[in-house]
Protein backbone atom coordinates (compact mmCIF):
# COMPACT_ATOMS: atom_id res chain seq x y z
CA UNK A 1 0.00 0.00 0.00
CA UNK A 2 1.27 3.41 -0.85
CA UNK A 3 1.63 6.06 1.88
CA UNK A 4 -1.69 7.94 0.54
CA UNK A 5 -3.76 4.37 1.64
CA UNK A 6 -1.76 3.29 4.54
CA UNK A 7 -2.82 6.77 5.98
CA UNK A 8 -6.24 6.53 4.42
CA UNK A 9 -6.61 2.78 7.21
CA UNK A 10 -4.60 3.80 9.50
CA UNK A 11 -7.29 3.20 12.07
CA UNK A 12 -8.26 -0.18 10.57
CA UNK A 13 -4.60 -0.62 10.93
CA UNK A 14 -3.95 0.12 14.67
CA UNK A 15 -7.27 -2.12 15.55
CA UNK A 16 -5.37 -5.03 16.83
CA UNK A 17 -8.52 -7.13 15.50
CA UNK A 18 -7.68 -6.16 12.34
CA UNK A 19 -4.03 -5.16 11.72
CA UNK A 20 -1.85 -4.54 8.86
CA UNK A 21 -2.57 -8.06 7.48
CA UNK A 22 -6.34 -7.68 7.77
CA UNK A 23 -6.39 -4.42 5.84
CA UNK A 24 -4.11 -5.92 3.45
CA UNK A 25 -5.91 -8.41 3.14
CA UNK A 26 -9.43 -6.67 2.80
CA UNK A 27 -7.91 -4.50 -0.42
CA UNK A 28 -7.35 -7.95 -1.86
CA UNK A 29 -10.51 -8.53 -1.39
CA UNK A 30 -14.00 -8.89 -4.15
CA UNK A 31 -17.26 -8.41 -2.45
CA UNK A 32 -20.49 -8.61 -4.31
CA UNK A 33 -23.24 -6.83 -3.19
CA UNK A 34 -26.87 -8.34 -4.19
CA UNK A 35 -29.32 -4.68 -4.07
CA UNK A 36 -28.16 -1.53 -3.54
CA UNK A 37 -31.27 -0.05 -1.52
CA UNK A 38 -31.20 0.19 2.43
CA UNK A 39 -29.26 -2.52 3.51
CA UNK A 40 -26.68 -2.38 0.38
CA UNK A 41 -26.36 1.80 0.47
CA UNK A 42 -24.76 1.53 4.19
CA UNK A 43 -23.16 -1.40 3.45
CA UNK A 44 -21.69 -0.29 0.28
CA UNK A 45 -20.09 3.08 2.44
CA UNK A 46 -18.65 0.51 5.02
CA UNK A 47 -17.20 -1.76 2.95
CA UNK A 48 -15.70 0.67 0.29
CA UNK A 49 -14.71 2.85 3.92
CA UNK A 50 -12.59 -0.39 4.47
CA UNK A 51 -10.66 -0.08 1.74
CA UNK A 52 -12.49 -3.68 -0.33
CA UNK A 53 -10.55 -3.71 -3.35
CA UNK A 54 -13.11 -4.83 -5.98
CA UNK A 55 -16.78 -4.62 -5.13
CA UNK A 56 -19.51 -5.98 -7.82
CA UNK A 57 -23.12 -3.64 -7.37
CA UNK A 58 -26.23 -5.42 -8.83
CA UNK A 59 -29.77 -3.95 -8.29
CA UNK A 60 -32.29 -3.67 -11.39
CA UNK A 61 -34.01 -0.92 -9.83
CA UNK A 62 -34.02 2.62 -10.37
CA UNK A 63 -34.21 5.11 -7.38
CA UNK A 64 -37.47 6.63 -6.82
CA UNK A 65 -38.42 9.45 -4.00
CA UNK A 66 -39.68 7.22 -1.41
CA UNK A 67 -36.42 5.36 -1.27
CA UNK A 68 -34.46 8.74 0.23
CA UNK A 69 -36.07 8.34 3.75
CA UNK A 70 -33.29 5.36 3.85
CA UNK A 71 -31.26 4.70 0.85
CA UNK A 72 -28.49 6.76 1.98
CA UNK A 73 -26.09 6.78 -1.43
CA UNK A 74 -28.89 8.23 -3.53
CA UNK A 75 -29.79 11.93 -3.27
CA UNK A 76 -32.79 14.08 -4.89
CA UNK A 77 -31.34 14.39 -8.11
CA UNK A 78 -30.67 10.45 -8.41
CA UNK A 79 -34.77 10.12 -9.46
CA UNK A 80 -35.09 8.08 -12.00
CA UNK A 81 -31.66 6.31 -12.60
CA UNK A 82 -30.19 3.05 -12.33
CA UNK A 83 -29.68 2.46 -8.19
CA UNK A 84 -26.70 0.19 -9.75
CA UNK A 85 -24.98 2.75 -11.96
CA UNK A 86 -25.65 5.60 -8.97
CA UNK A 87 -23.71 3.56 -6.31
CA UNK A 88 -21.02 3.08 -9.01
CA UNK A 89 -20.65 6.91 -9.80
CA UNK A 90 -21.14 7.24 -5.32
CA UNK A 91 -17.91 4.88 -5.18
CA UNK A 92 -15.92 6.53 -7.82
CA UNK A 93 -16.49 9.64 -6.00
CA UNK A 94 -15.38 8.20 -2.49
CA UNK A 95 -12.50 6.38 -3.77
CA UNK A 96 -11.66 5.91 -7.29
CA UNK A 97 -8.79 3.25 -6.59
CA UNK A 98 -11.59 0.41 -5.35
CA UNK A 99 -12.17 -1.33 -9.27
CA UNK A 100 -16.52 -2.03 -9.44
CA UNK A 101 -18.36 -3.36 -11.48
CA UNK A 102 -22.11 -2.40 -11.87
CA UNK A 103 -24.72 -4.72 -12.75
CA UNK A 104 -28.23 -2.80 -13.42
CA UNK A 105 -29.66 -6.44 -14.10
CA UNK A 106 -32.15 -8.30 -11.41
CA UNK A 107 -30.51 -11.54 -9.83
CA UNK A 108 -32.40 -14.84 -11.26
CA UNK A 109 -31.22 -17.74 -10.79
CA UNK A 110 -29.89 -18.15 -14.45
CA UNK A 111 -27.73 -15.52 -13.91
CA UNK A 112 -26.61 -15.84 -10.38
CA UNK A 113 -23.98 -17.70 -10.76
CA UNK A 114 -22.42 -15.51 -13.24
CA UNK A 115 -22.63 -12.55 -11.06
CA UNK A 116 -21.28 -13.83 -7.94
CA UNK A 117 -18.25 -15.24 -9.74
CA UNK A 118 -14.53 -14.77 -8.08
CA UNK A 119 -16.62 -13.04 -5.09
CA UNK A 120 -14.79 -13.66 -1.49
CA UNK A 121 -18.13 -12.92 0.26
CA UNK A 122 -21.50 -12.20 -1.14
CA UNK A 123 -23.23 -9.88 0.78
CA UNK A 124 -26.96 -10.07 -0.10
CA UNK A 125 -28.93 -7.51 1.32
CA UNK A 126 -31.97 -8.30 -1.26
CA UNK A 127 -35.43 -7.65 -0.37
CA UNK A 128 -37.54 -10.74 -0.77
CA UNK A 129 -36.90 -14.65 -0.97
CA UNK A 130 -37.16 -15.93 -4.18
CA UNK A 131 -33.73 -13.56 -4.75
CA UNK A 132 -32.26 -14.39 -1.43
CA UNK A 133 -32.32 -17.98 -2.15
CA UNK A 134 -31.28 -18.07 -6.01
CA UNK A 135 -28.57 -16.11 -4.10
CA UNK A 136 -28.10 -18.60 -1.38
CA UNK A 137 -28.17 -21.60 -3.98
CA UNK A 138 -25.48 -20.11 -6.66
CA UNK A 139 -23.22 -19.25 -3.62
CA UNK A 140 -23.19 -23.28 -2.11
CA UNK A 141 -22.83 -24.05 -5.56
CA UNK A 142 -19.99 -22.28 -6.30
CA UNK A 143 -18.22 -22.40 -2.77
CA UNK A 144 -18.47 -18.67 -1.82
CA UNK A 145 -19.63 -17.57 1.09
CA UNK A 146 -22.88 -15.67 2.18
CA UNK A 147 -23.45 -12.96 4.40
CA UNK A 148 -27.44 -12.29 4.58
CA UNK A 149 -28.74 -9.05 6.17
CA UNK A 150 -32.85 -8.61 5.93
CA UNK A 151 -35.18 -6.36 7.99
CA UNK A 152 -39.04 -6.71 8.52
CA UNK A 153 -40.08 -4.01 9.99
CA UNK A 154 -38.00 -3.50 13.04
CA UNK A 155 -36.45 -6.80 13.02
CA UNK A 156 -33.73 -7.10 11.67
CA UNK A 157 -31.64 -10.74 10.87
CA UNK A 158 -28.02 -10.46 9.78
CA UNK A 159 -25.82 -13.99 9.13
CA UNK A 160 -22.91 -15.61 7.97
CA UNK A 161 -23.24 -19.20 5.95
CA UNK A 162 -20.37 -21.66 4.76
CA UNK A 163 -23.20 -24.37 3.06
CA UNK A 164 -20.51 -25.38 0.85
CA UNK A 165 -18.57 -26.38 3.97
CA UNK A 166 -19.36 -29.84 5.92
CA UNK A 167 -21.10 -29.36 8.90
CA UNK A 168 -22.38 -25.51 8.05
CA UNK A 169 -25.56 -24.43 7.26
CA UNK A 170 -26.35 -22.36 4.37
CA UNK A 171 -29.21 -19.93 3.79
CA UNK A 172 -31.72 -22.04 3.14
CA UNK A 173 -31.02 -24.28 5.94
CA UNK A 174 -32.39 -21.28 7.58
CA UNK A 175 -35.83 -20.78 5.78
CA UNK A 176 -36.36 -23.90 3.74
CA UNK A 177 -37.79 -24.21 0.87
CA UNK A 178 -41.63 -22.32 1.46
CA UNK A 179 -40.37 -19.21 0.42
CA UNK A 180 -39.00 -20.48 -3.38
CA UNK A 181 -42.10 -18.89 -5.33
CA UNK A 182 -42.72 -15.54 -4.94
CA UNK A 183 -41.70 -12.12 -2.61
CA UNK A 184 -42.85 -12.68 0.57
CA UNK A 185 -42.13 -9.10 2.30
CA UNK A 186 -42.33 -5.73 1.28
CA UNK A 187 -41.17 -2.31 2.64
CA UNK A 188 -44.07 -1.14 0.97
CA UNK A 189 -46.38 -2.58 2.37
CA UNK A 190 -45.16 -2.99 5.54
CA UNK A 191 -43.11 0.90 6.38
CA UNK A 192 -39.37 0.81 7.32
CA UNK A 193 -37.28 3.01 9.65
CA UNK A 194 -34.70 4.46 7.58
CA UNK A 195 -32.46 4.47 10.81
CA UNK A 196 -33.38 0.59 11.48
CA UNK A 197 -32.33 -0.26 7.83
CA UNK A 198 -29.24 1.58 8.10
CA UNK A 199 -28.43 -0.44 11.92
CA UNK A 200 -29.12 -3.89 9.61
CA UNK A 201 -26.63 -2.23 6.66
CA UNK A 202 -24.00 -1.56 9.08
CA UNK A 203 -24.40 -4.66 10.62
CA UNK A 204 -24.16 -7.11 7.48
CA UNK A 205 -21.16 -4.88 6.47
CA UNK A 206 -19.21 -5.92 9.85
CA UNK A 207 -20.21 -9.75 9.70
CA UNK A 208 -18.97 -9.30 5.87
CA UNK A 209 -15.72 -7.84 7.47
CA UNK A 210 -15.57 -10.94 9.77
CA UNK A 211 -16.03 -13.50 6.49
CA UNK A 212 -12.56 -11.78 4.51
CA UNK A 213 -10.53 -11.99 8.01
CA UNK A 214 -11.08 -15.33 8.31
CA UNK A 215 -7.32 -16.97 9.48
CA UNK A 216 -6.10 -13.55 8.98
CA UNK A 217 -6.95 -11.29 12.09
CA UNK A 218 -8.63 -12.25 15.52
CA UNK A 219 -11.96 -10.02 14.22
CA UNK A 220 -12.03 -13.10 11.64
CA UNK A 221 -14.83 -15.23 13.32
CA UNK A 222 -17.62 -15.18 10.60
CA UNK A 223 -19.68 -17.22 13.28
CA UNK A 224 -20.91 -19.45 10.43
CA UNK A 225 -24.46 -20.02 10.54
CA UNK A 226 -25.29 -17.84 13.96
CA UNK A 227 -28.35 -15.97 13.41
CA UNK A 228 -28.15 -12.33 14.92
CA UNK A 229 -31.95 -11.33 15.21
CA UNK A 230 -31.89 -7.54 16.25
CA UNK A 231 -35.03 -6.05 17.73
CA UNK A 232 -35.00 -2.41 17.35
CA UNK A 233 -37.25 -0.89 19.09
CA UNK A 234 -36.17 -2.27 22.49
CA UNK A 235 -33.33 -2.50 21.18
CA UNK A 236 -32.17 -5.87 22.00
CA UNK A 237 -30.10 -8.52 20.65
CA UNK A 238 -30.54 -12.70 20.26
CA UNK A 239 -28.10 -15.38 18.24
CA UNK A 240 -29.31 -18.37 17.39
CA UNK A 241 -27.21 -21.19 15.53
CA UNK A 242 -28.84 -22.65 12.54
CA UNK A 243 -27.89 -26.97 12.16
CA UNK A 244 -26.95 -27.93 8.50
CA UNK A 245 -30.08 -29.81 7.48
CA UNK A 246 -28.99 -33.08 6.04
CA UNK A 247 -31.82 -32.96 3.50
CA UNK A 248 -31.57 -29.18 2.38
CA UNK A 249 -32.12 -29.32 -1.64
CA UNK A 250 -28.64 -27.27 -1.83
CA UNK A 251 -26.15 -28.03 0.46
CA UNK A 252 -27.29 -31.36 2.03
CA UNK A 253 -26.09 -33.45 -0.86
CA UNK A 254 -23.20 -30.80 -1.98
CA UNK A 255 -20.88 -31.08 1.11
CA UNK A 256 -21.77 -33.99 2.62
CA UNK A 257 -18.47 -35.70 1.47
CA UNK A 258 -16.26 -32.62 1.87
ZN1 LIG B 1 -28.52 -25.89 3.27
Amino acid sequence: MTPDRLDRFARHIVLPEVGGAGQAKLVQSHVVLVGMGGIGSPALQYLAGAGIGRLTMIDDDKVSASNLQRQTIFKTSDIGWSKAEVAAEWLTAFDDEIDFVAHAVRLTRDNAADLIAGADVVLDGSDNFATRLAVSDACVAAGIPLTSAALGRFQGQVASFAGHRAGHACYRCFVGDAFDAEDCDSCADTGVLGAMVGMVGAFGAMAALRVLLEGVSTLGDPQWGLVHVLDGLKPALRSMRIAKDPECSACGIVSSGA
